[in-house]
């Protein structure tokens, strides 16, 4: 049985799908796993077969793609470059099975020309056209949508346009380019925290956190004597020395021992003088590290949140896109953190004396910890996997 990955290129997205690549070759199949160079050693680390997208995505920048009409744009701009070049291989290596992350349209197109059953992996909240209607984070970048950025969208459909004539498929919904979704829609959240988790059918599977559950190496020790703050703002959006001195000027003078990863994109000295009571890194094992914390301070990204609450820690989410605003606000409705809508050293430090000392934000944590490892996480994902497989390939397995 051989199955092809295409991920969309950024951890948040690849990251849980690497438990699942694993145990799939564990059970005898290959699978062969499309990204960025960036990537392939994380990817190779699973025993998949790693291929080079082969794409320039130097130029793009994260912060832009925050906004839905670039993104939706820059999806059906890499989709025409991909499809053309991988439509030649993808009928050589003829897979069984495709998985195509929500955010990688190509996948969807490369299934539905060639007739291949396939499925999408999704690492953010599902955000299909009912839920994006009845979110109120997103109403604020409607009129932006249609006004101030409307050359990006109708460069973007007529992209979309033309592949669906070009290649037979179709005209595909507009919405669906932000889920891509398949006969089987693997969400790494739980029903818990989806929002409107009732709009959804049973081609959805919630599964909670697939993480790995291998130890891995901390370069230092964590002294647990006083409460352990962890702090990221995750991946992508982290160039931000400002807010890391707030958290020095927040900290330095409280009994805690923060944790903090700057992301790789800043070098350590630029921060100047730092605190003796901090511990910064470029990057940290980041499940690693959360096994210790007392409190994680994060942007709201879907894996840092999940990853946060799988272990039971309680959280203040300092959401920087509508949709880690969405994040931010599952976290607050279900009390397993605080949403800061700004920062200053007075509030950072009074948030967290607050979550540290109410036993509300640490008990509901430790009830969706449960409610997430009881989704299934990545185990949960293989059984939905095997079922699809029953169902939809001609020769099952
Ligand atoms: N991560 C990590 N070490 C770090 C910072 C982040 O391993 O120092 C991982 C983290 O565990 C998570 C991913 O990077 O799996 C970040 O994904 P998320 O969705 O939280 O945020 P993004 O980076 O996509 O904004």
């Amino acid at each position: 049985m051989r199955s092809i990955f295409f991920s969309t290129p950024a951890h948040g997205h690849i990251n849980p799908t690497l438990p699942i690549v694993r145990e799939l070759i564990s059970q005898g199949e290959e699978v062969i796993y499309y990204s960025t160079i960036e990537f392939k050693g994380k990817i190779e680390a699973t025993g998949a077969n790693f291929k080079d997208y082969n794409l320039d995505i130097s130029g793009l920048d994260p912060e832009e793609l925050t906004d839905y009409a670039i993104l939706y744009r820059t999806l059906m701009e890499a989709s025409i470059a991909l499809i053309d070049q991988l439509l030649p291989e993808m009928k050589e290596l003829n897979p069984d099975y495709i998985v195509h992350d929500s955010l990688s349209p190509w996948g969807k197109y490369i299934a539905k020309i060639l007739d291949i059953p396939a499925i999408s992996s999704i690492s953010t909240f599902a955000l299909t056209r009912p839920v994006i209607f009845q979110a109120e984070e997103f109403r604020p970048s409607i009129p932006k949508l249609i006004f101030e950025d409307a050359r990006h969208l109708l460069k973007g459909m007529a992209v979309q346009y033309h592949l669906g004539k070009h290649y037979g498929t179709g005209p595909l919904d507009f919405f669906d380019s932000f889920t891509n979704r398949e006969k089987l829609n693997i969400v790494y959240t739980s029903l818990e925290l989806q929002p409107y988790a009732e709009l959804f059918d049973d081609s959805f599977t919630f599964v909670g956190p697939s993480i790995s559950m291998e130890q891995q190496e901390l370069d230092f020790s964590i002294d647990t004597e006083r409460p352990v703050i962890y702090i990221s703002l995750g991946t992508l959006l982290n160039e931000n020395i400002p807010f890391y001195h707030t958290c020095f000027t927040a900290f330095r003078h409280m009994d805690v021992l923060v944790i903090l990863s700057i992301g790789e994109k800043i070098d350590i000295r630029e921060l100047g003088e730092i605190p003796a009571n901090f511990i910064v890194r470029n990057k940290v094992p980041q499940v690693e590290v959360l096994k210790y914390a007392d409190l994680f301070i994060t942007h709201g990204g879907m894996n840092s949140v999940h990853e946060g609450l799988y272990f039971a820690v309680p959280l203040i989410v300092i959401p920087l896109t509508n949709e880690q605003r969405l994040v931010a606000r599952q976290v607050v409705d279900n009390r397993v953190g605080i949403e800061l809508t700004e920062v200053s050293p007075e509030l950072l430090k009074e948030t967290s004396n607050t979550v540290l000392e109410s036993p509300t934000y640490s008990y509901h944590a430790f009830k969706m910890s449960n409610a997430l490892k009881d989704a299934g996480g990545y185990k949960r994902a293989i059984q939905a996997i095997q079922a699809f497989k029953d169902r939809f390939l001609k020769e099952g397995i």
